[in-house]
């Protein structure tokens, strides 16, 4: 089938290049030149396990292009896949005016039916609006003869697995009330649907409010865990003791109920707040939702606030070691990551930071540019020496084993401040290690 994908962004490329591999004819269109000419070059610009190849050899076959050229990219495609970012406007909600944009330049450029297909996270309504501007686009070139359909398709990838999980979805939702639709989308996605029946069809809204119930309902768990890994330090539970034990519940399961430093990203935190402000909208007080994301808030700073007591409020002139940088590990994607807001409290603490993160050190540098108070570190080791502690904020496998002799000999002050409870509080003691995790009394 041909296919035109609108946003080359982390959601856009990964279905596009996943698409083309099972056979499907893709163009991707986007507003960003540079990242159009660098993936003409062959150069990916996102790291995703699995992507650069899978993109590279589809291009070189020819079943995925990448143009600027908006006009060529809608004539190309019978499916009009919009995957442009939804990011939050200044009170919160989803700011929808890059979906728009693309609505009206697929009403523009238009000349056969097309079939619309919203992958972007959007609030429910949105397909309503997306339909209204491509109608008006096409009413104001009198070409109202053209017909169009506008369906949902949320994506529900992970960052860090986004390849695998388009090549083997858990489920593929799609909001329609045409069979048409219906049976175009079956067409699209039965590669990935031979064994099992992926597909779950349902009204358009029900399909728009799916996916923000999705990433609500996982934020709530990390919240929840998270207050719950407070109050046992509190209390002199041990939160990983506890977790194993709830875990085993399979009503629970052991999935996402991880303590830690809070939910980051460029989802959770922007589609909980999303959908508190659709709530306000229909005067609907989502209390829940609401303290979901004050406990996160609160979280990134959890880390931070141990330091400063330990250090007894004297952090200027002092350096920090922080091992990741990334929201989490597999990915070098740094939107609303804890080590943002930790490594900013450090700095206007007065502090310096040492930091490593095996993909995401280019992010952070175009985030953060140079300055004297941020060292970016070539391996996890460098970044420890003649530091005062050591911070951890992502658990990449390769923190999970270091050496501990190395490490108390690199540090100024043999101390371990562990985001992530990588380590078991009796073993680093035994190094002469002090330890502060979260939701655990040392040992
Ligand atoms: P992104 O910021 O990585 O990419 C968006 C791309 O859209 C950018 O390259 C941008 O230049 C492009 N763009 C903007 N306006 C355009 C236009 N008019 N025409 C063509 N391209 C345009 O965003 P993303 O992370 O891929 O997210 C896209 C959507 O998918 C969002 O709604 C997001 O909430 C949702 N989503 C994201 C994830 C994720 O893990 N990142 C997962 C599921 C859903």
């Amino acid at each position: 089938m041909n296919l035109t994908v609108f946003g080359i962004g982390y959601v856009g490329l990964v279905q596009a290049a996943v698409l083309a591999e099972v056979g499907h004819e893709v163009v991707c269109v986007d507003i960003d030149e540079k990242k159009v000419e660098r993936l003409n070059q062959g150069l990916v610009p996102i790291f995703e396990p699995g992507l650069e190849a899978l993109v590279r050899e589809n291009h070189a076959a020819g079943r995925i292009r990448f143009t600027t050229d908006a006009a060529a990219a809608v004539k190309h495609g019978q499916i009009q896949m919009i995957a442009v970012g939804t990011p939050p406007g200044e009170d919160g909600s989803a700011d929808l005016k890059y979906v728009l944009a693309v609505a009206e330049t697929i009403g523009r450029e238009m000349d056969s039916a097309k079939i619309v297909v919203g992958k972007s996270t959007v609030p429910v309504g949105t397909c309503e609006k997306v339909k209204a501007r491509i109608a008006a686009t096409l009413k104001k070139r009198g070409r109202e003869d053209l017909s169009f359909d506008v369906a949902s398709n949320p994506e529900f990838l992970k960052e860090g697995s986004a390849v695998a999980d388009c090549m083997k979805p858990d489920r593929i939702i799609v909001g329609t009330s045409s069979e048409d639709t219906e049976m175009v989308m079956r067409e699209l996605y039965a590669p990935f649907n031979r064994n099992h029946e992926k597909m779950i069809v349902m009204d358009v809204r029900s399909a728009e409010f799916t996916k923000y119930a999705a990433n609500c309902m996982l934020a709530t768990k990390i919240s929840f865990m998270n207050e719950m890994a407070n109050l046992a330090e509190q209390l002199g539970a041990d939160i990983e003791e506890v977790r194993k034990g709830i875990g085993s519940d399979p009503r629970i399961g052991y999935h996402f109920i991880y303590p830690g430093l809070g939910y980051g990203g460029s989802c959770f935190p922007k589609d909980v707040r999303a959908l508190i402000k659709t709530a306000e909208g229909v005067k609907f007080d989502a209390k829940l939702l609401r303290a979901v994301e004050e406990r996160n808030n609160a979280q990134k700073s959890v880390l931070f606030d141990k330091v400063n007591h330990y250090f007894k409020g004297a952090l200027k002139g002092k350096t920090f070691a922080v091992w990741g940088l990334a929201f989490k590990p597999n990915t070098d994607d740094m939107r609303e990551a804890p080590a943002r807001t930790l490594m900013e409290a450090l700095w206007a603490a007065g502090a310096k930071v040492q930091a490593y993160d095996p993909e995401a050190m280019q992010e952070c540098q175009a985030i953060y540019g140079l300055r004297d108070d941020l060292l970016l570190c070539g391996t996890k080791e460098a970044a420890l020496r003649g530091a005062d502690a050591l911070l951890i904020c992502t658990e990449w496998k390769s923190f999970r084993a270091p050496s501990f002799d190395a490490l108390k000999d690199a540090l100024t002050t043999p101390v371990v401040f562990d985001g992530r409870n990588l380590y078991d509080p009796k073993v680093i003691a035994r190094y002469g290690i002090e330890y502060f995790s979260i939701g655990r009394m040392a040992a």
